[in-house]
């Protein structure tokens, strides 16, 4: 590689990419810091390399070390809130140190895979999307699938504990379910377990807050940021709804009650197990102390 590129250079010679681009930076990758193209100069941004893209953390497949480490170009589709970015990294020598340009693009609406008539089918933004929520959704509840939870808890949990907040869960339990499935059939318990779905996600209102299946006939509702007395009002919420609501069907009028347990955290030590281990002891203490009940 040319070793006395200099920061002039790479101004004079990063116009043409302004157009094709919509970000262009020079990073370096070991430090995360950035240098911001502004279609005339480079300036120093305070931000770390993953936050200027919206991330909270290092990217776990980060392309720019990569092409650091084999001296290569490479390049990425990222997805994030239901957008994607192609992202190009390319290394340059500049006073004999490796630095990286990156090029970003949003493609959200412009990257194609093959073609279809109506060009919609094979948008990449479409084919990440499905795919994904595949792979997290819960196709019965239409809600977060047990991989779903698994890889969001983790990340709420760090979140919080860096922010210095508590983060809660409640583990939710359909009492006596066997019994709906003896009595009604399997279908009908099948719809049970849908509209309680919905009725719970109903009680979460805070665009943080999630709830998922996490086995079958239990659910994991996460609150980040709640204590837990914020996490009690909204499992008395779910409590409640619970009670008033008649599942009907095929004629059938079908009342269940569930049992909660909560567990609410700040300890920055715990392990996500451990944390999951807390509420099942309480869901378990609920269960043995009568069901129908919320133990925190
Ligand atoms: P407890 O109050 O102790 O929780 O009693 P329970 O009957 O709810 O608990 P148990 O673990 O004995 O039974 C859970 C039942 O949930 C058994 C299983 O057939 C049913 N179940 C699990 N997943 C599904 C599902 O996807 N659809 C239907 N219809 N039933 C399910
Ligand atoms: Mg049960
Ligand atoms: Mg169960």
């Amino acid at each position: 590689m040319d070793n006395d590129i200099t920061i002039d250079f790479i101004e004079n010679n990063l116009n043409i990419f302004h157009k094709l681009y919509d970000v262009i930076r020079v990073v370096d990758p070991i430090t995360k810091r950035v240098l911001l193209y502004n279609g005339n100069t480079l300036v120093e941004k305070a931000s770390s390399c993953f936050n200027e893209i919206g991330k909270e953390s290092i990217c776990d497949n980060c392309i720019s070390i990569r092409a650091l480490k084999d001296k290569k170009t490479y390049m990425k589709i990222e997805s994030l809130d239901n957008k994607s970015y192609l992202i190009t990294v390319l290394p340059i020598e500049v006073n004999n140190k490796t630095l990286i340009v990156e090029l970003i693009k949003e493609t959200t609406d412009s990257l194609f895979y093959g073609h279809s008539l109506d060009g919609k089918g094979c948008k990449v933004n479409n084919i990440i999307n499905d795919l994904k929520l595949m792979t997290i959704r819960d196709s019965l509840t239409d809600i977060g699938n047990r991989r779903f939870i698994d890889e969001t808890l983790p990340i709420d949990m760090k979140v919080c504990f860096k922010k210095d907040e508590p983060i809660s869960i409640i583990m939710v339990d359909v009492d006596y379910f066997k019994r709906v499935n003896d009595r009604f059939g399997h279908t009908t318990g099948d719809f049970v377990l849908k509209e309680l779905a919905g009725c719970l996600k109903q009680c979460i209102r805070n665009k943080k807050d999630w709830i998922g299946r996490y086995g079958g006939e239990e659910f994991l509702v996460c609150i980040p940021g709640a204590d837990e007395k914020a996490a009690l009002v909204i499992a008395e919420r779910m409590h409640e709804r619970i009670a008033e609501k008649k599942f009907i069907h095929n004629n059938e009028d079908i009342k269940i009650t569930a049992s909660f347990g909560i567990c609410s955290t700040s300890n920055k030590d715990i392990t996500v197990e451990e944390f999951l281990n807390l509420a099942d002891k309480k869901l378990y203490e609920a269960k043995n102390s009568g069901r129908n009940k919320i133990v925190f």
